[in-house]
């Protein structure tokens, strides 16, 4: 390379860099303190039978409530808590908010569900995991039952040994788990086998093939089938995140998936806001949206 080619390069890049490392500085630092200050907040997402609409089950999504910036989305802080160890810290604070929410609604006499909660690979593998949950669940004297544990298969398979373990003894405890994102990590299905999962969630990317150009056959339609046919063999429940369409809907029900989670039943909603569906059970579905 021409000395001229590398300053010019050398230009043009160095401060793109540094502007996007004091970025992601700026918003660690502004994170740590949002933590402190109580700016995370969660949205409930419900899973429903979509038969029926019946609210089996919710997805707790962290979002952060910047005093300038508004809700800031988990795709903008979750990565960046993941790679400062931030996260360490945030786990916690979903866990105890999502514990507390259950503790709430118990005592107004809302009928709750249990509540899902995503677990970082950098949490799943932090010494004690099971103990420090135990910790907080203890605190707020929930029942197992009512807590999920969402876990990526990419994290899953980063040490699949060592999860092997970790999972089996937050099973050993009560909670209830599940591998999401299913598709995108490559598990073998030996391995799916040994983790003691209740539940897999297929990766919405597949989804959004349905109801597109080629409908039913595209390699997004034959990978949502297997995957449902796989669930069906291991006797693991199936439910399909990012549900938007009827023709999607459809497509679950005629091939055996009757649990799917999406912004054709529900966007992931306030505390406040999700309280009157919980109290009717349901929500409901609207079948006019015409079916192609
Ligand atoms: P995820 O766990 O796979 O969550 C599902 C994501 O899909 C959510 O995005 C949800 O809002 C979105 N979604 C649901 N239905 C639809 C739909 O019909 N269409 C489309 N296009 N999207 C839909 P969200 O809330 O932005 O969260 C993104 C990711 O951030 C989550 O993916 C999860 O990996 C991570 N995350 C969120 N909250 C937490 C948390 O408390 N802890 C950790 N470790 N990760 C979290
Ligand atoms: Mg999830
Ligand atoms: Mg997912
Ligand atoms: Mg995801």
């Amino acid at each position: 390379i021409a000395k001229g080619d590398g300053r010019r390069l050398y230009r043009f890049f160095t401060p793109v860099l540094n502007r996007r490392l004091l970025e992601q500085f700026h918003l660690e630092q502004a994170l740590r303190i949002g933590l402190e200050r109580g700016e995370l907040v969660l949205q409930y997402q419900p899973r429903v039978d979509i038969t029926t609409g019946k609210i089996l089950s919710m997805e707790a999504l962290a979002r952060w409530r910047h005093p300038e910036r508004g809700l800031i989305p988990p795709s903008q802080f979750i990565p960046i808590a993941e790679s400062t160890g931030l996260i360490l810290d945030l786990g916690p604070i979903v866990l105890r908010e999502a514990c507390q929410q259950i503790q709430r609604w118990k005592a107004e006499g809302v009928p709750i569900v249990p509540i899902a909660v995503n677990l970082s690979a950098n949490e799943l593998y932090q010494e004690d995991l099971t103990h420090r949950i135990q910790d907080i669940m203890a605190a707020s004297q929930i029942d197992p039952a009512h807590l999920e544990f969402e876990i990526t298969e990419s994290a899953a398979m980063r040490s699949i040994e060592q999860a092997v373990t970790i999972l089996s003894q937050l099973r050993a405890c009560g909670f209830t788990l599940s591998i999401d994102d299913f598709g995108t990590g490559y598990a073998s299905l030996s391995y799916l086998n040994r983790l003691p999962m209740q539940a897999i969630k297929i990766d919405r990317s597949f989804l959004t093939e349905i109801g597109g150009e080629l409908n039913g056959h595209s390699q997004g339609a034959a990978i949502v089938k297997a995957i449902i046919g796989l669930g069906s063999n291991l006797g693991i429940h199936i439910i399909a995140e990012g549900v938007e369409t009827q023709v999607q809907r459809r497509f679950l029900i005629d091939h055996g998936c009757n649990v799917a989670q999406g912004y054709l039943f529900a966007w992931p909603l306030t505390a406040e806001e999700i309280e009157p569906l919980l109290r009717a059970g349901r929500i409901q579905i609207d079948e006019t949206e015409a079916l192609v």
